[in-house]
C-alpha cells in the first residue's frame, strides 16, 4: 500500500467581518485556495458575551452560496428576497447567490457570546448563473463515534445523508468532544481535505493541531485518525479538487475581472441585487475594482 502524501500545514490568518469581529480565516490562502468547492472559510470567536457580537450590513454576492454553521449565539439573516430567518446552535443557513443576491446579518443579542464557521462554495458553471435562493437547516444528522459527537453538514458520510444542497462532490463534518477522544474516520480517497480546530487541541495521525492551522491532505488519504487529551472541537472539509478556474474578489466569485468589475457596478448602481428590507444601518460599498487586478 502507498503511503498518502504528507500533511500541509498551512497557518491561518486575521481578519475583520462587519463592525469589529476578529477571524481566523483558513480559506483562501496563498498556499491553498479552495477545499473542493470550498472556497472561503472564517472562523469567528469564540467570542466571550458583552463583546458586542456581530454586524454585517447589506452586501452582495454572486457565483457561489454562503454555509453558515452556528455554534453559540443567534444571528438574524435578511436578504434581497424577503427571507427574515433567525439562526441558533447547530444549525445550518444556506444561501445561494447565483447571478446575484443580497443579505445582511446581525446578532440578535449582541451581548450574548458568539462562535460560528462561515464558508462560501463556489458555484460549477452551470449553476452559477441561476436564481437566488435561500434555505434553513435546524437538524442535521449527528453521530457518535470514539468520544466524538459528529454532525454531518454536508455531503454523505457516517452512514449518514446531510439535506444541505449543494451542487458538487464536497464534505463537512463538526467534531465536537467534552473529553478524551480518538476516532478513525474513513475518508472519500477521491476527495482532497481539510481540518482545522476551533477549540482545544488534537493530534491528527501524528500532527500535533492547535486552533490557527488548517491541516491540508491531498488526495489518496482513505482514513484521518483524530484524537484529543480534552475538550475540543474541529472542524473537517472535504471535496473532489475544483477544477474551474475561480477569481475571488471582495463578495463575489466569478471567473474574469470583468465580471467582477460588472457586478461591483451593478451594486453601486443598485441593479441586479435587490434591497434588503429592515437592517438599521447602511449597506456596505464595495471598494475600488481598480484594486482587483493587484488581488487576483
Ligand atoms: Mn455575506
Amino acid at each position: 500500500m502507498t503511503r498518502p502524501a504528507p500533511f500541509e500545514r498551512i497557518p491561518a490568518h486575521q481578519g475583520i467581518v462587519g463592525d469589529k469581529l476578529t477571524v481566523r480565516r483558513a480559506l483562501p490562502l496563498r498556499a491553498r485556495r479552495t477545499i473542493g468547492a470550498w472556497c472561503f472559510f472564517d472562523h469567528a470567536g469564540p467570542v466571550a458575551p458583552g463583546s458586542g457580537g456581530m454586524r454585517v450590513g447589506p452586501h452582495p454576492h454572486i457565483g457561489l452560496q454562503t454555509f453558515t454553521w452556528m455554534i453559540e449565539g443567534e444571528l438574524l439573516h435578511r436578504d434581497s428576497l424577503g427571507t427574515r430567518q433567525r439562526i441558533s446552535p447547530a444549525q445550518v443557513n444556506l444561501m445561494t447567490a447565483g447571478r446575484g443576491i443580497a443579505h445582511s446579518e446581525e446578532s440578535v443579542d449582541p451581548a450574548r457570546g458568539l462562535h460560528l464557521a462561515q464558508l462560501w462554495i463556489a458555484l460549477p458553471d452551470a449553476e452559477r448563473h441561476a436564481d437566488p435562493a435561500f434555505a434553513h437547516y435546524p437538524d442535521l444528522p449527528v453521530a457518535s463515534r470514539g468520544g466524538f459527537r459528529m454532525t454531518l453538514l454536508v455531503g454523505n458520510a457516517l452512514g449518514e445523508r446531510s439535506p444541505v444542497a449543494v451542487h458538487s462532490p464536497l464534505l463537512g463534518i463538526d467534531l465536537a468532544a467534552e473529553g478524551a477522544a480518538d476516532l478513525a474516520l474513513p475518508l472519500e480517497p477521491a476527495f482532497e481535505h481539510g481540518l482545522m480546530l476551533l477549540e482545544g487541541e488534537g493530534m491528527v495521525d501524528d500532527e500535533p493541531l492547535a486552533p490557527g492551522t488548517l491541516l491540508y491532505a491531498p488526495p489518496g488519504r482513505s482514513e484521518l485518525r483524530i484524537s484529543t487529551n480534552g475538550p475540543a472541537r474541529a472542524l473537517l472539509l472535504g471535496g473532489a479538487p475544483f477544477e474551474e478556474p475561480l477569481v475571488l474578489w471582495w463578495n463575489f466569485v466569478a471567473r474574469t475581472h470583468d465580471e467582477i468589475a460588472e457586478a461591483t457596478r451593478d451594486w453601486n448602481e443598485r441593479r441586479r441585487f435587490g434591497e434588503v428590507e429592515g437592517y438599521d444601518g447602511p449597506r456596505l460599498d464595495a471598494p475600488d475594482v481598480s484594486t482587483l487586478k493587484l488581488r487576483a
